[in-house]
């Protein structure tokens, strides 16, 4: 095998170079990974600005990575070299915090985060923890399971952690790298499923997707439309943006639930009138750990969930992350390899 490898590299806030360092040895309860695909999330920013605290420069992003095990940490039973792989955000825990302890994993108070605390998927090989590995469907090609480490993980379990049933209206706010897929899973789910975009020229694709209802937010108030409907059960908030998400809690039915994966860089104000009115509640979700992750893909194949990708090779990284932030990808980069 190769000791050398290429991968990209932040070495200072906002840079990203393609470097070729040492192929990682996993540690006793890590395994080495060939990477197959690693998709650009939003949140690669957290990395390229050195966003959060404690970040160690120099350090390679990449927290969608489908991959192949090609070798095995002393301490790993549970995996062989030769299957393919999935690692998401959450990229292991300690077991022994107060949150371990009571099995909230993803609270876990020492956690890695994959291409943030430890070098993520924009390289030829990785290192990952035993514990933060999903397994991937045979039927799922690697560039189209990736966006589901994150992407898909995040608006699949948020959907699965609120009270929808099936019939349910449930709203999807954003139709991009999220949400598309976020219309899917609710659509599969057996809601009745609203698209709200900013962007007239999403109707068709919405109804694609599997919408049940449409509603273009630049012509019409989304919560007067939803309530029109009945007024929403649940409303997954997927676009950055304050507005999208403040301009939806009127549109709440008895109840209901304003769920928001997407992260605005501002605040966001709302009337507590719409909250009191409707018994209503704002709550937050962030992605979900590895069987989360692994129930997320075996759920696309099941119900051939696919995410929409426009592939990079790894040089091309600095560039498609640029895209990506500018608004201009549908709806996936993915790094190819
Ligand atoms: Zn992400
Ligand atoms: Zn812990």
């Amino acid at each position: 095998m190769a000791e050398m490898m290429k991968a990209a590299a932040v070495s200072e806030p906002g840079k990203i170079e393609i470097v070729e360092k040492q192929v990682p040895e996993p540690a006793e309860d890590e395994v080495l990974i060939k990477v197959e695909a690693s998709s650009i999330c939003h949140s690669d920013v957290f990395t390229v600005e050195a966003q959060r605290p404690g970040i160690e420069l120099p350090i390679t992003p990449g927290h969608e990575v489908i991959g192949e095990i090609v070798r095995l940490g002393d301490e790993v039973s549970n995996w062989s070299e030769g299957e393919r792989i999935g690692v998401g955000w959450h990229g292991g825990h300690c077991f022994e915090c107060e949150q371990c302890r009571q099995g909230n994993f993803l609270q876990c108070e020492n956690q890695e985060v994959t291409g943030l605390t430890r070098d993520g998927g924009h390289a030829e090989y990785m290192t990952a923890r035993k514990e933060a590995l999903a397994a991937v469907p045979d039927d799922l090609e690697s560039v189209d399971a990736a966006p589901m480490m994150c992407a898909g993980v995040t608006t699949f379990n948020a959907l699965r952690h609120t009270d929808a049933r099936p019939g349910d209206l449930v709203a999807v706010v954003g139709i991009g790298g999220l949400g598309h897929l976020g219309v899917q899973y609710a659509s599969e789910a057996g809601y009745e499923t609203v698209a709200i975009s900013h962007s007239a020229d999403k109707e068709e694709y919405g109804y694609e997707l599997g919408a049940d209802h449409f509603i273009d937010s630049s012509a019409e108030d989304p919560a007067q439309a939803l309530k029109e409907l009945g007024g929403a059960d649940v409303i997954l908030c997927t676009a950055p943006v304050a507005e999208s998400i403040e301009n939806v809690v009127g549109g709440l039915a008895t109840n209901g639930e304003v769920s928001v994966v997407g992260v605005p860089g501002e605040e966001i104000s709302v009337n507590v009138m719409d909250l009191i009115g409707s018994r209503g509640k704002i709550s937050g979700w962030s992605t979900g750990h590895a069987r989360d992750n692994q129930d997320t893909l075996e759920f696309g194949s099941l119900r051939e969930i696919r995410a929409e990708t426009e592939t990079f090779d790894l040089d091309q990284y600095a560039k498609a992350y640029d895209k990506m932030m500018d608004g201009e990808v549908r709806f996936r980069a993915v790094i190819e390899f």
